[in-house]
């Protein structure tokens, strides 16, 4: 047995370990002189420019700090159109001095500027490759932090990347101006409520990341899941996630340990780690942070991202971030939580306790239904991802239909308010009878919990589930946070000029909640029912992602865009373009490594196999039993379904090679989506079947069962 301090010794202290890897407030204050950091404070809040000579002093204590923290190199660390970050890397070192030494040196100006070469990154036509030129912008809204990992210590500068004329090339750029757009509005309507203390208000988001654990050494017997992030074949295993027996389950040994590591890690990085347990389906894991202002939570969810795969390969595993990666189990989600704070610590989504809260509560909420109903394609196309086709609708997810879940309590206030024009009273609360003004307060503990709304009011934030487990949360909160800015200014509009605000107020609510109470669903959002239902509505059911991407240049979100300066039409053009793109190579590539694997491992395994099982007659019968008929069965059987194989592994090269060969853009895509699709789906059927034929011994790779219950 080992001794009490020698276990201690495996302790870390948290408080100790928290943030020591960012270049965070405290640090600031501790080493830049008092007006920089007053400065710097300055900008960091309300958004002033930063001069070069104070930026040339946070550079040069930035990297200090840096050093002894082993950093050698820095990095604008960005997030191109890719879906994940990128980084190029520069170390601290001048040219030679006459002595053959060097400095260690950062100048403000390459703090607040980078200049990577852009012509690799997807531009959507914004730019020719020859104008190559894009620039990296320093957020000082989200800290710095130096990371470690093999190539040593790096100190990451997280950036906004735009083109030489300005167009966004990423998502923290238009993520940046959205959050603007929603602070000036929400400070408006505020004010009109009386705070006038506040000075900002932010997006808090908090983004609960859901992934599976394999085991690396089966991992890479896998070239699916190896080049795609998914199984592309696989017969289901005896046993799925029927019995419920995983979700918040005991975590194996070996996935706490892992899970431990993760944590330090973050926690180090300053990602408030909070909450981890084990998801629905076998071999699956949840984490979630302690929610931050939208863009820093955008980025911490990216370094837990790259922080739940690193560590991974540190404990022999391979961590899948992939939306479905396996077929028949639950798909990973990010559920995007998100409320609007003001720097006085106000949660405008917070129900409140004084009537007079109640009201801006109301009315806070009446618009984000009309927000929310008004752009609801908009709002899927921003969870719209070729992985989340396979999870939106199926195993526990939500469907594809957007449509609001506000509980018993809210749904009966509103309609209260739609049906009498007053609300006198709350399900499960004394009756209070004051009138408009007199709305009366909601107790949390009554909203009750609906796990299939895509969009769900819990308590004092809205969760948004449709968000994919490997896509960033930067869209979905770039377009939340435009509707929500565009109704507030609506209604702020009106307000400020009314004669008599009570009035108004309540006009307003009345007829936000009247014209969009169809987005109100409360039921069961996995039912048939409900697709008919939502049809009814008139709700957009887009099933796909395909289908949702013509919404980023409609009319309608064209003009809310250019608006509050969030998308210029081109740029918006520029993303749609990249998401055709986008879709055509997955799924090409999807294709092709099925064909790979079936051509060159499932077809010559099946052949194996079927000369097994004729010798195997061969040899009975020359044994003198005439009773092979189990054998010619298997055979006859296994013969078919290789013919079978074949012809739709031909039928698919076929239709990729036709797909491959059109020209980028909406046609291709839906190509890919029409024909492509349902020439892998006629490939894997017979594949499938042939898995639970064929002797084990043989079959080429390790199956959902070994990948799902063998960590
Ligand atoms: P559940 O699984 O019940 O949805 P979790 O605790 O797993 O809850 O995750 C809830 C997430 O919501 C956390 O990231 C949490 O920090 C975040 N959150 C809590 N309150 C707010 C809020 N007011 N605004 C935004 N996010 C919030
Ligand atoms: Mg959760």
């Amino acid at each position: 047995m080992r001794g009490r301090n020698e276990r201690m010794s495996e302790y870390i202290d948290v408080s100790e370990i928290f943030g020591e890897d960012v270049f965070n407030d405290v640090v600031m204050q501790q080493r830049l002189p008092k007006k920089v950091y007053k400065d710097l404070k300055q900008t960091i809040l309300e958004g002033e420019e930063l001069s070069l000579e104070m930026a040339d002093v946070i550079a040069h204590e930035m990297k200090e700090w840096a050093i002894e923290k082993g950093a050698t190199h820095y990095t604008h660390w960005f997030q191109p159109l890719t879906g994940v970050t990128a980084e190029k890397h520069d170390s601290f070192i001048t040219a030679p001095l006459p002595n053959g030494k060097v400095l260690m040196s950062f100048s403000g100006k390459e703090l607040i500027k980078g200049e990577p070469d852009a012509s690799s990154f997807p531009s959507g036509g914004l730019r020719a490759t020859f104008e190559a030129r894009g620039y990296t912008a320093w957020d000082c809204t989200s800290p710095a932090f130096v990371r470690h990992d093999a190539a040593g210590a790096t100190l990451c500068i997280p950036t906004a990347f735009c083109s030489y004329t300005g167009e966004a090339l990423d998502q923290k750029t238009p993520l940046l101006r959205s959050m603007q757009a929603i602070n000036t509005q929400a400070l408006r309507l505020i004010r009109l409520f009386g705070d006038t203390t506040s000075k900002k208000v932010t997006p808090s988001v908090g983004a609960e990341q859901e992934y599976f654990l394999v085991s690396d050494e089966k991992f890479r017997q896998r070239k699916d899941l190896v080049f795609t992030g998914r199984t592309l074949f696989g017969a289901m295993p005896p046993k799925g996630q029927e019995l419920d027996d995983h979700y918040l389950g005991a975590i194996r040994q070996k996935v706490s340990a892992y899970m431990k590591h993760v944590n330090e890690e973050l926690w180090r990085l300053g990602v408030t780690s909070k909450t981890q347990h084990n998801e629905a389906a076998p071999a699956q894991h949840e984490l979630a942070p302690i929610y931050a202002e939208a863009n820093v939570e955008v980025d911490h969810n990216q370094i837990v991202m790259q922080t739940l795969k690193r560590v991974a390969s540190q404990h022999g595993m391979k961590c899948l971030l992939h939306e479905k990666p396996f077929a028949g189990v639950n798909g990973s989600g990010k559920h995007n939580n998100w409320s609007l704070t003001t720097d006085t610590g106000h949660n405008l989504l917070e129900p409140g306790i004084t009537p007079h809260d109640n009201i801006q509560f109301l009315l806070v909420l009446s618009c984000i239904l009309k927000a929310v109903d008004e752009h609801a394609a908009l709002l899927r196309e921003s969870a719209a991802d070729v992985g989340n086709d396979h999870r939106l609708g199926a195993n526990e997810a939500p469907p594809a239909i957007i449509s609001v879940f506000l509980g018993d309590q809210l749904t009966d206030v509103m309609n209260q308010l739609i049906t009498t024009g007053m609300a006198n009273h709350s399900i499960g609360m004394e009756k209070l009878e004051t009138g408009v003004k007199a709305i009366p307060e909601f107790m949390r503990d009554t909203t009750d919990r609906n796990r299939t709304s895509p969009f769900a009011f819990t308590g004092n934030k809205f969760e948004f589930r449709m968000v994919g487990s490997r896509d960033s949360i930067a869209p979905a909160n770039v377009v939340l946070n435009t509707i929500v800015a565009q109704a507030f200014k609506e209604v702020c509009d009106v307000l400020e000029n009314a004669e008599d605000f009570d009035v108004a107020v309540h006009d307003l609510m009345k007829k936000n909640f009247t014209e969009h109470q169809r987005i109100v669903f409360n039921g069961n959002g996995y039912s048939k029912e409900w697709v008919e239902e939502a049809e009814k509505r008139g709700l957009p059911n887009l099933s796909c992602m395909v289908e949702t991407i013509e919404t980023l240049t409609s009319e309608k979100t064209v003009k809310l865009f250019k608006e509050f300066g969030v998308f210029t039409k081109a740029e918006l053009e520029s993303r749609k373009e990249i998401k055709y793109e986008a879709y055509a190579k997955a799924i090409n590539i999807e294709a092709r490594t099925m064909l790979d694997i079936a051509g060159k491992q499932i077809i010559p395994t099946v052949i194996k196999y079927t000369k097994q099982l004729a010798d195997s007659i061969n040899a009975v019968v020359a044994a003198g039993i005439l009773e092979v008929e189990v054998q010619t069965d298997l055979l006859s059987e296994t013969s078919a379904l290789l013919k079978e194989t074949k012809n739709a592994l031909n039928h698919l090269k076929e239709v990729t090679e036709s797909a491959a060969a059109m020209e980028d853009g909406k046609e291709k895509a839906f190509y890919y989506r029409q024909q492509v699709i349902p020439a892998m789906e006629a490939l894997r059927k017979p594949v499938d079947e042939l898995e639970m034929i064929v002797d084990k011994e043989i079959w080429p790779m390790p199956s959902y069962g070994d990948l799902l219950f063998e960590v």
